[in-house]
């Protein structure tokens, strides 16, 4: 008999890195109620790290758990491990996702409307998120779209992924997640990419107290490089995304101006600027 296989996009917890991987149809067609629990090994989806995905019974993600590998890690890193203190922003990361983070960063920025799926005996601080999701904003962004939940009964509507589909069509424009670090919905097409790279180099900062602040600084930068574009772009017809990266890159505070960059910079004047400045930049 021929295996059919399912592809999953599975986007690891930790890191954000994100693949394809198959999994075989088999996995599903025994169970017909509850949930599947798979463990992705390190070097499936990204190169260090194991995690579990859960999947309902038609295959579909609810969400992730991550996999403490201090256990199976010998003594001596344990112990280095233990010696760092945790900063705010890996902690952050650690019990959101790293993808679910750069997420809220984006919608905040951006302005989108955002909810947290929860359940009734969830123990989370939505105040403590949204102060902390209001450090990683300059100033001018702190306070403007907060973080709300949205309680999931599951005595109600037993499965998660139905509800999720009703939150979904209410909320058409509105950034979607739940505790088990997963994104039910991304109201835009622009990727994580931006804020992916933002997380990436506020943890590879030493000073853990100052990783939050890096992140707002970043912001800066990117807002400061939206005002150039809209320097370059304003008294002109339009302009190719190709052409803009090419001028961008002379003036621009950012030292890689790359295609992608670009996008966001257009979908950030579309948003908050001026849709007729960013309909002149084109593909
Ligand atoms: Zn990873």
């Amino acid at each position: 008999m021929q295996v059919q296989y399912y592809a999953l996009d599975l986007t690891c917890p930790i890191c954000g890195q994100e693949k394809t991987v198959s999994i075989p149809e088999s996995l599903f067609s025994e169970k017909k109620y509850g949930h599947i629990k798979i463990q992705v090994p390190q070097g499936a989806v990204c190169e260090d790290h194991v995690f579990v995905v859960f999947l309902d019974v038609k295959g579909r993600i609810i969400g992730y758990e991550t996999v403490d590998l201090s256990i199976t890690a010998p003594s001596e890193e344990i112990y280095e491990e233990e010696a760092l203190e945790t900063g705010i922003l890996e902690n952050f990361v650690r019990n959101l996702g790293f993808k679910c983070v750069a997420g809220l960063i984006h919608a905040k920025l951006f302005n989108y409307p955002m909810y947290l799926i929860v359940n009734k005996d969830s123990n989370i601080n939505i105040v403590e998120i949204n102060k902390i999701l209001d450090e990683t904003m300059p100033e001018q962004y702190k306070n403007k779209r907060i973080l709300r939940t949205i309680e999931y009964n599951k005595n109600i509507i037993p499965t998660a992924t139905y509800f999720y589909s009703l939150v979904k069509n209410q909320k058409k424009t509105a950034y979607l997640l739940n505790l088990r670090k997963h994104i039910i919905q991304t109201p835009w097409d622009t990727g994580y990419d931006l804020e992916k790279n933002f997380i990436a180099s506020a943890l590879g900062k030493e000073d853990k107290s100052e990783q939050l602040k890096f992140i707002s600084f970043y912001i800066s930068k990117f807002l400061e490089d939206v005002e150039k574009t809209k320097i370059i772009v304003e008294p002109i017809k339009k302009i190719s995304g190709k052409d803009l990266v090419k001028k961008l890159k002379e003036i621009a505070i950012t030292s890689t101006v790359t295609k992608t960059y670009v996008s966001f910079i257009k979908e950030f004047i579309r948003r908050k600027i001026s849709p007729e400045i960013a309909k002149k930049i084109h593909d």
